[in-house]
């Protein structure tokens, strides 16, 4: 039987253990090192999700980098669509430098196609994505995504940097809601 914890109210399985995912956070740190060799990328890491992923992927990335921690706010304002987001921490000049975002899961895609547009108006010089986790049944929009970690069932999910209402963050494993 697999390992089951309780976050809050629901009960969660474990999916993918520690060695999983720390190798796949190595191979795409791998894919990384390889692909900006010769580069300065900046990374830019989504908050508050990806903390532990962005932790972890950026100790195997050896080149020259920067990073940021950024989050993308929503708020109404006077404008044709009626919603407004913006990307909000983002501390230093991002204008033809390399950006890899950082972001713990792709879901519907719609939070990423976002983020792209508000940081092309910055100017880098290219923007890369790089997710820990995918979920390709649920895709929306057309995206981009160089790298990714694990692709994953339409389950909803906590762990290593996820949660459920605020909870369930700090495993080491990646958890699935068990019905
Ligand atoms: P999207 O805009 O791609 O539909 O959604 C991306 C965001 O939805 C993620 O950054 C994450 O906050 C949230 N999300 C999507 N699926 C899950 C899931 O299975 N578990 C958790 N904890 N968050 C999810």
């Amino acid at each position: 039987m697999s390992k089951v914890i309780q976050v809050k109210d629901l009960k969660f399985a474990v999916s993918y253990s520690e060695e999983q995912i720390q190798a796949e956070v190595k191979r795409v740190a791998a894919e990384i090192n390889r692909d900006y060799a010769g580069q300065e990328p900046v990374f830019l890491a989504v908050l508050n999700g990806s903390f532990i992923f962005a932790a972890d992927l950026l100790r195997e990335v050896t080149l020259p980098c920067e990073v940021s921690f950024v989050r993308l706010a929503s708020y109404q304002g006077v404008s044709t669509t009626g919603e407004i987001r913006e990307v909000i921490g983002l501390n230093m000049d991002i204008t033809g430098r390399p950006v890899i975002i950082l972001e713990d899961i792709v879901d519907t895609g719609l939070t990423m196609a976002h983020m792209i547009d508000t940081l092309k108006r910055h100017n880098p010089g290219s923007i890369d994505i790089c997710t820990l986790l995918l979920k390709p049944g649920k895709l929306q929009v057309d995206l981009d995504i160089r790298y990714c970690c694990l692709q994953i069932p339409n389950d909803f999910i906590v762990g290593y940097g996820l949660d459920y209402d605020g909870y369930g963050r700090n495993t080491k494993e990646i958890y699935t809601l068990v019905n």
